[in-house]
């Protein structure tokens, strides 16, 4: 393969680029998980945890990737036969409720156009006629990385109380933890399930289960099967910092730095970052003459930006322009949206030069591919950054 100069430039909504800082404490030596010095990292890392995730109680650490989450998130909470209420809005919906159907759970899935989130009053309105409280679970994805779109979980959670419903609220937020705002305990959810290699700047491997004490009480009478993922055991042993199989060593001293980092920021920063360079990039959008799949202003994503492609172009094959003359990965369209979007990864460790570049490698690519477009979408991404600029380090 011939030799690349500068960096690839990787900017799929996740995997994300993983910060010098980070990739240097993977490269430690691994120790004994079971030695003397584990027990302070590992209680290092389950309360760093828990300040991203906005919880006093507990949060789990599994050596997966998300989809070892979404199915710890179930099976600890829920027994064979239960109800759970999730809502169609794209492929990392569609995923979820596929691990809920092989486990043997009843599935109500609500459908949606895959470009709008997950509507509270759909929620309400679905609750309130489930007067025998049938429904055991509501499970959104916070953030549906396959469209952009962001759904209104405290709306949602206002939704279930008005239904006066008990259902336990459970929220993916692979794409979204460390990028858009969240709170555990203040949003009252019961399991916030994420992974580390989306906002969290880590390689993938390491899958979370924040826990609240209601789905903590329902863990102790959910009857599905669990093993791998039962959290009982964990609990117990990370009361010390230990775990009770080998952990994923070097990963985590990888997540005690991003964490370092991200609270280095401010997680106000962290959201405020994120949510401008997603604003730049949509006005980059519209400057092309592009529409986005977000149909909502007020649900739009800011770690990423979904963008539909005009008819008859293949988004693949502008993805693969990109990736072969400027050694740039994007995302690409996922389930039925495949070929007609692609995606721009905003999130992780990423500032005002790295949009740029990216934006620039897109507008180059509709160019060579033939896409009709209108130029000019750099600059109209330019012109948001400079106005809203504010020093690069924290403190300068
Ligand atoms: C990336 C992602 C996942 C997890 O997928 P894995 O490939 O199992 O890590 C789950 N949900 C959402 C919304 C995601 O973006």
């Amino acid at each position: 393969m011939a030799t690349r100069s500068g960096r690839h430039f990787l900017q799929i909504p996740g995997p994300t680029n993983v910060p010098e800082r980070v990739l240097r404490a993977i490269g430690q030596a691994t120790i004994d998980h079971r030695g003397p010095e584990f027990g302070k990292l590992g209680r290092e890392v389950l309360d760093g945890l828990r300040r991203i995730f906005m919880t006093s109680g507990p949060v789990v650490i599994f050596p997966s990737s998300g989809t070892g989450a979404w199915e710890a998130a179930l099976v600890n909470t829920l027994s064979p036969g239960d109800s759970v209420l999730m809502f169609d809005i794209g492929h990392f919906a569609n995923l979820w409720r596929d691990v809920a159907v092989r486990f043997g759970l009843t599935v109500e899935f609500v459908p949606g156009d895959w470009r709008s989130g997950v509507a509270p009053e759909a929620v309400e309105a679905r609750l309130r006629e489930d007067r025998g409280h049938a429904i055991k679970a509501v499970a959104v994805v916070h953030n549906e990385t396959s469209t952009g779109v962001t759904s209104r979980v405290p709306a949602i959670r206002e939704a279930i109380d008005r239904a006066g419903h008990p259902a336990l609220l459970l929220v993916d937020t692979v794409s979204s933890l460390a990028c858009i705002e969240y709170r555990h305990d203040a949003w009252g959810a019961d399991v916030t399930l994420s992974g580390s290699q989306k906002g969290l700047m880590l390689p993938p491997g390491l899958g979370f289960n924040a826990v609240s004490a209601k789905a903590l009480a329902a863990s102790r009478t959910a009857k599905l099967p669990r093993s791998y993922f039962d959290w009982q055991a964990m609990l117990r042993d990370n009361a010390t910092g230990y775990f009770p199989y080998t952990p994923a060593t070097n990963l985590l001293y990888g997540l005690r730095e991003a964490i370092a980092m991200i609270l280095e920021q401010g997680l106000e920063n962290v959201f405020a970052r994120h949510a401008r360079h997603a604003e730049a990039t949509r006005r980059a959008v519209k400057a092309w003459g592009l529409e986005l799949v977000g149909r909502n202003p007020e649900e739009l994503s800011s770690s990423l930006t979904a963008v539909m492609m005009p008819d008859g172009h293949d988004a693949d094959v502008l993805r693969k322009v990109i990736l072969e003359r400027f050694d740039m990965s994007l995302g690409t369209g996922l389930g039925r949206l495949k070929g007609k979007v692609f995606r721009i990864g905003h999130l992780g460790d990423f500032n005002d030069l790295s949009l740029i570049g990216t934006l620039g490698g897109v507008e180059l690519g509709l160019g060579l591919a033939g896409v009709p477009h209108r130029k000019g979408g750099v600059l109209a991404a330019m012109e948001h950054l400079a106005a809203t600029s504010s020093p690069a380090v924290a403190g300068a």
